[in-house]
């Protein structure tokens, strides 16, 4: 009997969020965001429901080979681009569209031998600091792009800071108008919190939306929204089993660091899960778990292959009880992933993407 814990993709939920964000952008076209394999989910997996995208968004070469060997012949976006002028030649060989955001890139372009032209996004730093061509230098950019015979179609984007924050994204949409201003070429703008959240504007979701998060089923702006308020259902559940059960005296303790002391009598159950499946060593007492789509307490310490919970509201639960460490739960039950990465001072995204290799995944 292999050890009981599994993940589950569902399909039907991928298929239902991307509806979902494209819903919330009407008339835009879609990228798909899989970097870090689909957030986690698996490229191949998450493929069957995400076909239905315009695109998919997503950072090396190895995965845009995944994708192009799942039969995919729409658009593919690097969004980091080139890392090195040799990546140039199998970015043409597969069709790729690549994101510039930095002078050399250009460089390796107006030097590059291609038989097929590039398309290419040119990135405006308008706020983030992270990637882009500072507003002063992005129409020289464009015009020398705009020159290069290796280049046939130039696209507009930049990334937001804050769009799921106070914050927000006026200051960026105003650098980003006055850049852009004039120049031809479809615009792309907008992650999951700026797609649901202000998807119904023209000039925030330009021509292509890029939501990651939201097709997953988890909230961009989580804890002022849930998943369930922009009406978004979760793609990846955890769940394992019960394989002990303990009585725990008033004054008993329990996992490493005796970090949980029982002040009454009560029944802990030990759950084959642990941060070497992924879930978060930093849950501590109180994180939210299902047992038996009871929703409970994680108690002490997260080990490396075992988690313990307080079985007080399920008193008929015991060894081989359902244990839902997020997604869905039994008869309908949700736990949301995000509740549980709040209570470990992280976000949803962190611990999709962190779920381990030794996890069975099956998708449903
Ligand atoms: N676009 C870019 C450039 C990104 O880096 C990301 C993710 O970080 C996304 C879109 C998708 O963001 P989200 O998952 O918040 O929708």
């Amino acid at each position: 009997m292999p050890r009981p814990i599994e993940a589950l993709i569902h399909l039907d939920a991928l298929a239902h969020n991307l509806r979902r964000v494209r819903a919330a952008a009407p008339d835009a076209k879609v990228w798909a965001v899989v970097k870090a394999d689909a957030y986690g989910h698996g490229i191949e997996r998450a493929y069957p429901a995400l076909q239905a995208a315009d695109g998919f968004a997503l950072l090396d070469l190895a995965e845009a080979e995944r994708v192009r060997a799942l039969g995919w012949r729409g658009p593919i976006l690097l969004l980091e681009g080139c890392f090195e002028s040799r990546d140039l030649e199998l970015c043409s060989r597969l069709n790729l569209w690549h994101v510039v955001h930095r002078e050399e890139q250009i460089d390796w372009l107006a030097t590059h031998k291609t038989t097929w032209p590039h398309r290419v996004f040119l990135k405006l730093n308008s706020g983030m600091n992270r990637l882009g061509f500072p507003p002063a230098a992005f129409r020289a950019a464009w015009m020398r792009l705009s020159g290069l015979t290796q280049v046939d179609e130039i696209s507009l984007m930049t990334h937001f800071s804050d769009a799921d924050g106070e914050r927000g994204i006026e200051h960026q949409l105003a650098v980003f108008r006055q850049a852009t201003e004039g120049l031809p070429g479809e615009r792309s703008l907008a992650n999951s919190a700026a797609t649901l959240r202000h998807g119904s504007r023209a000039d925030v979701r330009g021509d292509w939306v890029r939501p990651g998060i939201a097709v997953y089923g988890s909230s961009p702006d989580h804890p002022e929204h849930g998943a369930a308020d922009w009406s978004l259902q979760p793609a990846m559940t955890l769940r394992a089993r019960l394989i002990a059960v303990q009585q725990l005296q008033p004054g008993d303790t329990v996992g490493y660091g005796s970090t949980f002391r029982a002040e009454a009598p009560m029944r802990i159950g030990v759950v084959a899960c642990g941060y070497a499946d992924g879930y978060p060593r930093h849950a501590g007492t109180g994180t939210p778990v299902l047992v038996d789509g009871t929703r409970t307490r994680l108690v002490g310490r997260v080990s490396m292959d075992m988690l313990t919970v307080d079985l007080t509201p399920t008193p008929q639960a015991g060894v081989g009880s359902e244990v839902t460490l997020w997604g869905r739960g039994p008869q309908g039950a949700v736990l949301p992933i995000d509740d549980v990465a709040r209570a470990a001072g992280t976000v949803g995204y962190e611990l999709m993407c962190a779920l381990a290799r030794r996890v069975p995944t099956h998708v449903v």
